[in-house]
């Protein structure tokens, strides 16, 4: 048992397959210091020529949300990363893919709740990523992680390919929502695209009382 444990421990960089000197995370030094970082508005979370606060989009048509973090965009090595992650089910990526997130975090809402999964696409995939990330990145955090008050009640289609219109309809009303939450709460996703799906769950939560959402995601990517 012990064996197979240890076996399973990576002992090679995850990127690049050189010995890894140290166990902090499953990738080594050389490639975390060539992860890409690129400066980013803090309301939408998007690509901005520096940090600011709120780019000319939020200003002009501002995101459903208040604060949007996140590790870096749908590129090397990050998708690669998530998609052994979310598809190969190399479910112990989470706590380091949670640390990388958590380090962009300073002032963390207190209880963070996971995008929910259809009961049936979780038969199907076996786990929902956003929870197990959610989990582990509360862990980091040390706050609370409320898998359960929010609910998916329609199996919606994939929002890829979809036009604008369809996905807004494909959404509306697929999630509810139980128990009572604080006034600030924070939405974790492994990627926001369009951010069509986390903005129907804020409308939805400002409804409830919540008065300030922050997103936690891995990933945030402009929609084509
Ligand atoms: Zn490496
Ligand atoms: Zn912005």
């Amino acid at each position: 048992m012990f064996r197979t444990i240890l076996r399973a421990l990576p002992l090679r960089c995850q990127l690049c397959h050189h010995k890894l000197e140290h166990r902090r995370y499953p990738w080594c030094e050389p490639c975390h210091l060539s992860f890409p970082r690129v400066p980013r508005c803090l309301h939408c979370g998007l690509p901005s020529p520096s940090i600011t606060e709120s780019c000319g989009r939020c200003l002009s048509s501002p995101p459903e949300w208040d604060s949007l973090t996140c590790v870096g965009g749908y590129t090397f090595p990050y998708d690669k990363l998530l998609h052994r992650f979310k598809y190969q089910g190399h479910y112990w990526l989470s706590p380091a893919l949670a640390a990388l997130l958590a380090q962009e975090i300073e002032d963390p809402a207190a209880v963070i709740l996971p995008v929910p999964m259809h009961w049936q696409r979780r038969v199907i995939r076996g786990f929902n990523h956003s929870s197990v990330l959610a989990n582990a990145l509360a862990k980091q955090l040390g706050v609370q992680c409320e898998p359960n008050v929010l609910k998916r009640h329609r199996a919606t289609r994939q929002q890829q390919g979809l036009s604008r219109q369809s996905r807004l309809s494909n959404l509306r009303e697929a999630f509810s929502m139980t128990g009572s939450l604080p006034e600030r709460v924070a939405l974790v996703d492994d990627v926001v695209t369009t951010g069509a799906t986390i903005a129907e769950i804020c409308r939805l939560l400002r409804s409830q009382g919540v008065k300030h959402i922050d997103i936690y995601c891995l990933c945030r990517t402009p929609s084509k």
